[in-house]
């Protein structure tokens, strides 16, 4: 599966109505999951403090298509940096 395709799928089920990942400290976690809490896209709680985006209903197709791109941006400048 593309990063892309990826970064709207766990998008999705990370969007449901839910709080933070409880456990950050897993060994290897996958770069959406990691570029998900750069980015404060990781929960509705921080999609609503950091992006305006508020709780409440589902996300249409242009806030999910604008957060998967947050995440590609931070993957690719991420992978940048490793260089
Ligand atoms: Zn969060």
């Amino acid at each position: 599966m593309d990063l892309r395709k990826r970064s709207v799928t766990a998008g999705r089920a990370w969007w449901a109505p839910r709080r933070c990942a409880p456990n950050f400290d897993i060994c290897d976690p996958h770069p959406v999951f990691v570029a998900q809490h750069a980015t404060a896209t990781c929960c509705r709680g921080c999609l609503e403090t950091w992006h305006g985006i508020p709780k409440g209903r589902p996300l249409d197709a242009a806030e999910q298509a604008r957060i998967a791109a947050i995440l590609m941006l931070w993957i690719g400048r991420d992978a940048a940096r490793r260089r």
